[in-house]
């Protein structure tokens, strides 16, 4: 028998992928100069210099594409720790510290090293990265979640009728895609305080999971707050990602913090949920790629310049926005009711936009702003037609 879950999960695209893949075949009907693709979040800087040398030449060592263990080697895990305590002040364990594909497969073993019941809850905050139901759910719990407020910060008085006894672990994502909203430091004290008490109430130890694929992408002068200074049951889950613009390479890591209850049995069932899953060990040019560049980042600024003209020409047309502090995602209010349906009518004018019912609410729709300069240029013409037909001016 062919497993149902699976086979539903392998034959629905996600609503991102659906649209893009429509980008592609709008292009070849009407020309790729008149679609304004805004749908995918693929960094559109080229990796920092010092990244390419180091593939250029590693290359040539034919052991590097060799097996490594299956945490990763000793000398990326130590590099890692090294930079962030170096930046951070607080000092990653190497040997709670796990090489990954990504993020995704990060956060995918995270949740099944913390789920053991299907009566056990995973909580996140709306709007949020939708992969996040289906790791939970794959993991054998259920996701839910709480509401943010009007600048998409969290909202205290939602998070506590949402939580439950049943939560074991938290997600957070700041820089948040797809709000571009970044936590500061009073939301992480707050959020770090009341999460302590609820684990005094419950009796037991709630685990804050901090995806953070977009740490380094911050605008005017915007700091992201490194929680396992702030609360000791964190579970670091990095990637190089939209860092190094390396998408497609798929590396990163999980740090479990060495603060963090039982946090050696919970870095072994991390592994073991990457042994379950088949994946041996993260791509082993990457792991050397990391330790030689741990400390370089792409060059942001291109984001911030098109979040800039992207926002302020957005609200010059009529529209709401809330202007992104990091990640490279504007978050445009619908002026109708439904984002789904504005998507619909953005799409007859070449724009290609995600509304974020995906995401977990309702109501707005998502601009990737990780495009050229020249896209958001030649798009300016056809966004002031689809103001019009909304009679915004
Ligand atoms: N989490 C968030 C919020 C993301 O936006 C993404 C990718 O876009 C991921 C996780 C997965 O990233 P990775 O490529 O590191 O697996």
């Amino acid at each position: 028998m062919i497993n149902e879950k699976m086979y539903a999960l392998g034959s629905t695209r996600s609503k991102i992928r659906e649209l893009f893949e429509y980008g592609k075949q709008l292009s070849q009907k009407i020309g790729k100069e008149n679609v304004f693709d805004y749908t995918l979040g693929n960094p559109s800087v080229p990796c920092p210099e010092e990244v390419t040398n180091v593939i250029v030449n590693e290359v040539k060592n034919p052991s590097i594409h060799g097996y490594t263990s299956a945490q990763g080697t000793i000398e990326v895990r130590k590099a890692i720790s090294d930079y962030n305590l170096n930046r951070y002040g607080f000092k990653l364990d190497p040997d709670l510290t796990y090489m990954t594909c990504g993020a995704a497969a990060g956060l995918a073993i995270t949740l099944r090293a913390l789920i053991s019941s299907p009566s056990d809850k995973v909580l996140t905050f709306a709007p949020f990265f939708p992969e996040y139901k289906v790791f939970t759910e794959n993991a054998g719990g259920s996701l839910v979640y709480a509401k943010c407020n009007e600048v998409f910060d969290i909202d205290f008085e939602s998070l506590e009728e949402t939580i439950c006894p049943e939560v074991q672990a938290i997600i957070i994502n700041s820089p948040n895609n797809p709000s571009g909203t970044v936590y500061g430091e009073d939301t992480v004290i707050k959020l770090a305080k009341f999460l302590e008490d609820k684990q005094k109430e419950y009796g037991h130890a709630i685990y804050l999971i901090t995806d953070e694929p977009y740490r380094e992408i911050l605008f005017d002068g915007a700091v992201c707050p490194f929680i396992p200074n702030y609360y000791d049951n964190t579970v670091v889950c990095y990637s190089y990602s939209k860092a190094l613009s390396v998408p497609g390479e798929r590396i990163g890591y999980v740090s479990v913090s060495p603060k963090a209850e039982n946090a050696q049995k919970l870095y072994l069932a991390i592994a073991g949920a990457g042994r379950s899953l088949g994946y041996v060990c993260a791509p082993s040019l990457f792991q050397k790629v990391v330790e030689l560049c741990v400390d370089k980042v792409s060059d942001s600024q291109v984001y911030k310049d098109n979040r800039d003209v992207l926002v302020s020409n957005l609200e010059k047309l009529g529209f709401d926005c809330v202007n992104p502090k990091g990640a490279f995602y504007v978050f445009m209010k619908s002026p109708i009711e439904s984002a789904e349906e504005f998507s619909d009518v953005a799409k007859t004018f070449g724009i290609l936009v995600v509304p974020s019912d995906s995401f977990g609410v309702k109501g707005y729709v998502r601009f990737a702003t990780c495009v050229s300069p020249d896209l958001i240029k030649r798009s300016l013409p056809a966004l002031e037609k689809l103001a019009k037909h909304f009679n915004l001016i």
